[in-house]
């Protein structure tokens, strides 16, 4: 009697000291380069601010992907990286080392964070190296070059995604919904902005044809041609553009402003506006039986969105985190990605079609 209440009694201390333990190191391994069971590992592929101030973050919270590994050409961010979120040497590689993360089997998910134009070769050697890819948006420079991208990943039976973070968000989701499923009537027009006043380094790759293929359009323009995309749920035959050069002495290779006039089949007109040199978020959605709309409408948070039946009411979420997990999910359930790189090229061929309006200064078809 006295042997077995003692026994229960110290059973029962040992268990909650011994949870206590585990507890920190159960959430150590998690934050740490050893797969948790059943999460893929995502390999960053360049550490600049994206992947440090958003998508780095972001993965301390998904459930079914973790970071596993680095690909830097910058041994100080190495060092930082893997102290920070403790990456074992062998998940961290370099560009020129980078193929060889085909032997690593704690990398299933390579998500590539680069210049726009090196996209497209991270993109075919990640495949290559036999791993799934998520690549951030735009998808690439032009259409061939996305068709390329897909047709590598379609060889090696990988899945490719596009970092579009919003149809993981609440409020674009629901502007999605009223407006595919014509909950307010047909849509006559879209009025859509997303822009900021460039004063960053003239000298940075944003600003550099080769390395960005373009200017505002390319960098903050594809989410306004994805909001009318996916609003309209149609996609655009014909477009009118032109461009806005104030300051010509920073835009020396790319475009600064560029506004453009979308036609849908159904009738439906966008019009939008990108722009390095406006501070612009906006997606306004005008149908039969009224107007709904939102504001802080692409950023990493803060949307607020309002209908004909009053302000919508979502939670905020970490949208990095929730793509991330879908795309993880996909992987394991095998199943199409949402946002899949046949969306990223058809943005690309609404953007090709922009320029060439914008060089043509007519009317031109998609
Ligand atoms: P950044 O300039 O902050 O980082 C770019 C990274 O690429 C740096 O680490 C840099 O060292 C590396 N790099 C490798 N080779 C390079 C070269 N030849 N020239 C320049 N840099 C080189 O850029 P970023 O803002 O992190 O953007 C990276 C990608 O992420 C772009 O495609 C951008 O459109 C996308 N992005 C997406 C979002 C989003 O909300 N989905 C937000 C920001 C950026």
């Amino acid at each position: 009697m006295k042997r077995s209440s003692y026994s229960r009694r110290r059973f029962i201390r040992d268990l909650s000291m011994a949870s206590a333990a585990i507890s920190p190191a159960i959430s150590t391994l998690a934050a740490c380069g050893v797969a948790p069971e059943k999460k893929l590992g995502i390999a960053l592929v360049g550490l600049g601010g994206y992947s440090s101030g958003q998508l780095g973050p972001a993965l301390q919270q998904t459930r079914n992907c973790y970071l596993a590994g680095i690909v830097t050409g910058t041994p100080s961010k190495a060092k930082d990286w893997s102290a920070r979120y403790n990456i074992p040497a062998a998940n961290i590689y370099n560009y020129e080392n980078f193929d060889s993360i085909a032997n690593n089997p704690a990398i299933d998910i390579v998500y590539v964070v680069l210049p726009i134009a090196m996209h497209k070769e991270y993109t075919v050697r990640a495949a290559k190296a036999g791993k799934h890819v998520i690549c951030e948006k735009p998808m690439a420079i032009s259409v061939s070059e996305c068709e390329e991208m897909i047709a590598a990943c379609r060889k090696a039976n990988r899945m490719l995604s596009i970092g579009y973070r919003l149809h993981f968000e609440p409020f674009n989701k629901e502007m999605m919904r009223l407006g595919q499923q014509k909950v307010y009537g047909k849509i006559l027009e879209i009025e859509a902005g997303n822009g900021y006043v460039y004063g960053g380094d003239p000298n940075a790759w944003r600003l550099k044809k080769a390395l960005a293929g373009g200017g505002s359009l390319m960098d903050m323009g594809v989410y306004v041609v994805q909001a009318a995309r996916y609003v309209t749920g149609e996609e655009p035959v014909y477009v009118k553009a032109s461009e806005e050069k104030l300051r010509p002495e920073l835009f020396t290779e790319v475009d600064e402003t560029i506004a453009f006039e979308l036609e849908f089949p159904s009738g439906a007109i966008a019009r939008g506006i990108s722009s390095y040199n406006r501070n612009l978020n906006n997606l306004k959605a005008k149908a039969e039986k009224g107007v709904f709309e939102l504001t802080a409408a692409y950023r990493y948070g803060g949307q607020t969105g309002y209908t004909p039946s009053g302000p919508m009411q979502f939670p905020q979420v970490n949208q990095q985190a929730l793509q991330m997990d879908d795309f993880a999910n996909c992987i394991l359930q095998n199943r199409r990605s949402p946002v899949p790189g046949e969306m990223g090229l058809l943005d690309l061929k609404v953007i090709e079609g922009i320029y060439r309006s914008v060089r043509s200064g007519k009317r031109e078809k998609i």
